[in-house]
């Protein structure tokens, strides 16, 4: 089987062409080739020696998963659904605003995680990606979008590159800390100079609060960081986000004050799902004030997407606007996220890809397995 090179970072690349008898500076070019100039014909990287080529040509490929289908939103939001074998799919989604452009990355065929309001988790766990799954879902999107033809335009010029991806955020199917070596890798690549050049912070995870790999993502590779709270307390948020039992709030908490030390931004960004009667009333705003109050941070309010059987509704908008108030009174800073591309069930929450569970969880759910 050839050896796909969307797998390797930087050292992984120089280890594998040094093999070859390359040195190190020709794995840089490969790297520019593949990332940069989104070229997966190894004939075509007309700066490698023949012999080299003609090599790798032999050994190696470059390949993201494939398209199943490519669909775009009225609001230019654009789902694309990629086929991860065995009759599963995962998604990625690239939303356009004015001056920015974001990749929504996923990190897993589903999650295991479970929580409540998520559709993604409610589908199940199958397997984790690739770092080549993982960085292909960038190469691949950067090469729809026409970024490497806008690059070559821009060079000729002597002018900087227009990025039409300016940032990622890993916030599509599954937990990215409990993939952890794999999203290390991928987002490290994002981050290569060689590769996508993109700030830290400019690349967020997000996660629902795997502690002890919060740390370890700060000693690693520290992008931005997203925590998914979306309860001021425990006892709600046990329910809603089922890790929390495992990692309960003042622990996390904790790590996100540990995180700071190492992060790119000067606060941790705090998801807040609203859910109608559930997590959205004024007294929960002021719970969540004082719960967050030891952590530097900014809020970021989601209004629940929708999916099938979820059982839960999406906070009426004046619900939303006290919430917000009583966090804004309080001195913090709190955002309303716009939803994008629901009309194609692209947004937050929605993303479902295709997942046949390998944790057997609607048996265990019955009862019959434990
Ligand atoms: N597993 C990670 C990242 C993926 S989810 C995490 O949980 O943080 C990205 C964000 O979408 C999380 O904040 C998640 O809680 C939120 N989300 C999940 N389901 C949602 C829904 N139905 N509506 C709105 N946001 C949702
Ligand atoms: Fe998994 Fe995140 Fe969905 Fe929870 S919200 S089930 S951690 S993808």
């Amino acid at each position: 089987m050839k050896v796909n090179l969307l797998d390797f970072d930087l050292q992984g690349l120089v280890a594998h062409s040094a093999t070859m008898g390359e040195r190190a500076f020709r794995a840089a070019q490969l790297m520019r080739w593949i990332h940069q100039a989104g070229e997966s014909d190894f004939d075509r990287m007309t700066d490698l020696a023949k012999s080299f080529r003609a090599k790798l040509a032999d050994t190696a490929e470059v390949a993201s998963l494939p398209i199943l289908s490519d669909t775009t939103a009225g609001d230019g939001t654009r789902k694309w659904l990629l086929a991860s074998g065995s009759g599963n799919a995962i998604e990625t989604v690239f939303i356009p605003e004015v001056n920015r452009g974001t990749l929504c990355v996923s990190s897993q065929v589903g999650c295991a995680l479970e929580c409540a309001f998520c559709s993604t988790g409610a589908q199940g766990f199958n397997r984790n990606l690739s770092v080549a799954e993982i960085i292909g879902q960038l190469w691949m999107a950067n090469r729809e979008l026409g970024a490497p033809e806008r690059r070559a335009a821009a060079a000729l010029a002597k002018e900087n590159p227009e990025r039409i991806i300016s940032n990622v955020v890993m916030m599509g199917m599954g937990e990215p800390l409990t993939n952890f070596r794999n999203v290390v890798t991928a987002l490290r690549i994002m981050l290569d100079d060689h590769a996508y050049g993109l700030s830290r912070r400019r690349v967020t995870l997000s996660t629902s609060g795997v502690v002890p790999e919060i740390d370890r993502l700060a000693r690693e590779c520290p992008v931005a960081l997203a925590v998914s709270l979306h309860a001021p307390n425990d006892a709600l948020r046990d329910r809603l986000v089922p890790i929390n039992k495992r990692f309960p709030i003042r622990e996390l908490l904790a790590a996100c004050v540990r995180y700071l030390d190492y992060a790119p931004r000067e606060f941790i960004m705090f998801e807040y799902v609203m859910l109608d009667g559930v997590n959205d009333s004024v007294e929960q705003a002021r719970e969540l004030v004082r719960t967050v109050s030891s952590v530097p941070c900014k809020i970021n309010l989601i209004p629940f997407n929708p999916f099938p059987q979820s059982g839960f509704r999406r906070s009426p908008p004046d619900a939303v606007r006290r919430f917000a108030e009583v966090l804004h009174s309080a001195g913090l800073i709190a955002t309303t996220r716009k939803t994008r591309g629901d009309d194609i069930d692209a947004a937050c929450g929605q993303l479902a890809g295709q997942v046949q569970d390998r944790t057997r969880r609607v048996i265990r759910r019955q009862g019959a397995v434990h």
